[in-house]
């Protein structure tokens, strides 16, 4: 399938005063057109700067980026604060956690979407309002016309992030980055979100790049996976070879922690030890001070990321032996 997005060796090192902290560690990898791709990982794993690297949100006075990021082959990061304007909202829109932050409480739901519109599409204010109303009721809103004329706040927060998806749905973007989307709605709500972002995926042949710390979700929405530690990609390959055959220690601890659905928030086994803090400087597997099959050469050699069969990779020592090859030299 055709490649949308390509992000080579990207970096991101963030600056504070003198102080330079390397978040993302030369991570690559490709969102192909139609597909959607989770990004798993704990809190401060870098799976968040790197969607926000994309959407060229990230502030410039204090982050520095290298490598490439490319859009149908284009390098956003060489494109000037315009032309990326041009494509956020349009072409890559984002949706995020807390939809009550990304709406604006003062104007009435009709009037934001027809904004994004009209920054983006040159429409008359009738055909916005046609095309906002037909939006509203593609993501399952009822009564699309009443709605068009309430504020965010007579919304329940499932009502609103629908609301959120609709807004980065209507300008027809090929690839939308979510994070988090579903975190803050509880499980019902969860689940009917998700089932419509997979519908649009289909409906829309959108790209999606799914960022979350649940693999519940992963197996729910995702066709592919790549797992993040410490700002490295640490495993990545289908959902189906992943969860039929996690080759990385941590994303088998992930697995073992999916949160029991039962009880909001608690999860039913959870990998002991701390992450690294970003910036760290530290010879070896990042993983190895929680590592349960950890070895003398982790701490003294970093592992490549090993290639596998099926378009497996794993970053761990032990998929040595099966590995066809691996793409980095031993530090
Ligand atoms: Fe564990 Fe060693 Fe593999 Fe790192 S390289 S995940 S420490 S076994
Ligand atoms: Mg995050």
């Amino acid at each position: 399938r055709e490649k949308i997005l390509e992000i080579k060796d990207l970096s991101i090192t963030f600056l504070q005063g003198k102080e330079e902290t390397r978040v993302v560690d030369s991570i690559r990898f490709d969102v192909h057109k139609g597909e959607v791709l989770g990004i798993v990982g704990e809190s401060g794993c870098g799976k968040s700067v790197t969607s926000l690297s994309i959407m060229g949100l990230l502030p410039k006075k204090t982050s520095k980026l290298s490598g490439e990021i490319l859009f149908q082959g284009k390098d956003l990061l060489k494109l000037n604060e315009k032309s990326l304007r041009k494509l956020r909202g349009n072409e890559l829109a984002m949706v995020f956690q807390e939809p009550m932050t990304s709406l604006n409480p003062l104007f009435k739901i009709g009037n934001q979407l027809e904004e994004s519109l009209r920054v983006h599409l040159s429409l008359t204010k009738k055909q916005a309002k046609e095309r906002a109303i037909q939006i509203l009721k593609l993501v399952g809103l009822p009564r699309p016309e009443e709605l068009y004329g309430e504020y965010p706040h007579q919304l329940s927060g499932g009502m609103r992030q629908r609301v959120m998806i609709a807004m980065a749905m209507i300008c027809d973007p090929k690839v939308l980055i979510a994070d988090e989307p579903t975190t803050a709605l509880d499980v019902t709500i969860q689940a009917q979100i998700l089932k419509l972002m997979k519908d649009l995926n289909k409906k829309m042949e959108t790209s999606i790049v799914f960022i979350t710390h649940d693999l519940g979700v992963v197996a729910e929405m995702c066709d592919r996976v790549m797992v993040m530690y410490a700002g490295q990609v640490v495993e990545e390959g289908s959902v189906k070879t992943i969860f039929k055959n996690p080759k990385h220690p941590y994303t088998r601890g992930l697995m073992k922690s999916v949160p029991d659905i039962r009880k909001k928030n608690e999860r039913l086994y959870s990998i002991s030890g701390q992450v690294p803090r970003p910036g760290t400087v530290q010879t070896g597997c990042l993983f190895a001070g929680r590592c349960e099959y950890a070895m003398a050469e982790c701490v003294k050699h970093s592992p490549p990321l090993y290639k596998l069969q099926d378009s497996h990779q794993s970053r761990c020592f032990l998929a040595r032996e099966e590995a066809l090859e691996h793409d980095e030299a031993f530090a």
